[in-house]
């Protein structure tokens, strides 16, 4: 696998304890983080470092965070943005979802859950990506929170799944392959197909790869993996998911 780009993040919030603490465990997951402490910067930099999440507050200085939400969302309508409020107020929730926002987090918020929204938005904004490039061909994918098969349990909710080795936590292509397979249930894939969906068409992947993962999800998922009945090929055309 090709090194992949860190993801940016933009931290609107001029609380500066609470930006240098989100900055910091953004960080350490592995994300680009850039802050604004006021309305004019977050702008500035958000057309100029172009991030894949905004993370939002509402009460700034110069501008606020709905105007700024307003502003994006004229020119953008894809970029995830998590807005974090001091109001827990129902009002100002229902205001920024109206507005666009993707998501809303109370002050003080617990990290865990923080992190974990902010993979989702992340993740999202990736799957958008690809659609976007790959408009050809359109992918059913799996929306549910939740899937079963035989004795395993997929989490999509906090990308785990409960399976043949035990607990195991579900890599990004992992997940888009996994989601692709259950809503095609006992269709067809192709390798292509299913190269396309899970990296886009970038350089250096090629089938193979493909049948790495097979190789995976069949020791994760098939009781007996060298006679698989879940994740079954098919000569010349690729695999299929059934149970
Ligand atoms: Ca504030």
């Amino acid at each position: 696998m090709e090194a992949v780009e860190k993801k940016r993040i933009l931290v609107i919030e001029d609380e500066v304890h609470i930006a240098d603490g989100i900055r910091l465990n953004l960080s350490i997951q592995g994300y680009a983080v850039k802050l604004a402490t006021d309305g004019i910067e977050g702008l500035e930099k958000w057309r100029s470092w172009k991030p894949d999440l905004i993370i939002l507050d509402i009460m700034l200085p110069m501008i606020d965070g709905f105007s700024i939400l307003k502003t994006i969302r004229q020119d953008d309508e894809k970029i995830p943005i998590l807005i974090l409020s001091a109001r827990g107020d129902t009002k100002d929730k229902v205001k920024g979802l109206r507005y666009g926002v993707d998501d809303y987090l109370s002050k003080p918020f617990d990290l865990e859950e923080f992190l974990l929204r902010v993979d989702r938005l992340i993740k999202k904004k990736a799957w958008y990506g690809k659609e976007k490039k790959n408009q050809v061909l359109e992918y059913e994918m799996f929306e549910g929170n939740y899937y079963d098969f035989g004795d395993n349990h997929i989490d999509f909710i906090s990308s785990k799944a409960f399976c043949i080795p035990g607990e195991i936590i579900l890599t990004e292509q992992e997940i888009v392959l996994l989601k692709l397979f259950i809503s095609n249930k006992g269709k067809p894939l192709s390798r292509e197909m299913l190269l396309t969906a899970g990296w886009g068409y970038s350089k250096g992947t090629t089938t193979r790869t493909v049948d790495n993962f097979i190789v995976r999800f069949r020791k994760y998922f098939e009781k007996n993996p060298k006679n698989p009945i879940y994740f079954i090929s098919r000569r010349s055309v690729g695999y299929i998911f059934d149970h």
